[in-house]
């Protein structure tokens, strides 16, 4: 891709400080982190985010995330780690190349975290649960008409 940031980065065309690479991800130093030590891992394939990334290159990218963080964690001190997807301008992403957050943190750090939460009324959650069961299913077989 062309105009992608993340795969000219994929290419060696920008430079960055990988700290992991295989066949199918990369992982380096975010160039702005919200703590230091803040790494992105990134699928080699280029893809706008999570829900068109392959089942087997998910899986491959999920298999490296507890050696990365666990060496996150180690080389900055950190007392904790987030790990975040955000999929979609309106949830704040801003490179359309799929990839996962490992964030070290601290308990005197600046993040704004937890988010608020709310909680459910009436039957509303059987009603959102029933609508993702049926999403799935339909996903997953989609020669079912579910
Ligand atoms: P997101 O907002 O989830 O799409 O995350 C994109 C991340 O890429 C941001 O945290 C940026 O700081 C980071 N970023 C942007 N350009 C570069 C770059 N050239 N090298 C490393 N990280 C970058
Ligand atoms: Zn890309």
């Amino acid at each position: 891709m062309d105009h992608c940031l993340f795969c000219k980065i994929i290419e060696n065309r920008i430079p960055s400080r990988r700290v992991y690479q295989d066949d199918v991800c990369i992982a380096f130093l975010d160039i702005n982190p919200v703590n230091r030590g803040h790494v992105l891992i990134v699928p080699r394939l280029h893809h706008e985010d999570l829900t068109s990334l392959p089942p087997e290159v998910a899986a491959h990218v999920a298999s490296k995330l507890p050696a990365l963080c666990a060496a996150v964690v180690r080389a900055t001190g950190a007392e904790g780690f987030n790990v975040i997807v955000n999929n979609g301008k309106v949830a704040g992403q801003t490179i359309f190349h799929g990839h996962w957050h490992i964030i070290p943190r601290f308990h005197d750090d600046t993040v704004n975290w937890p988010w608020p939460q709310g909680a459910y009324f009436g039957d509303e959650i059987q009603q959102i649960g029933f609508a993702i069961e049926k999403e799935l299913a339909a996903l997953q077989n989609p020669e079912s008409g579910a």
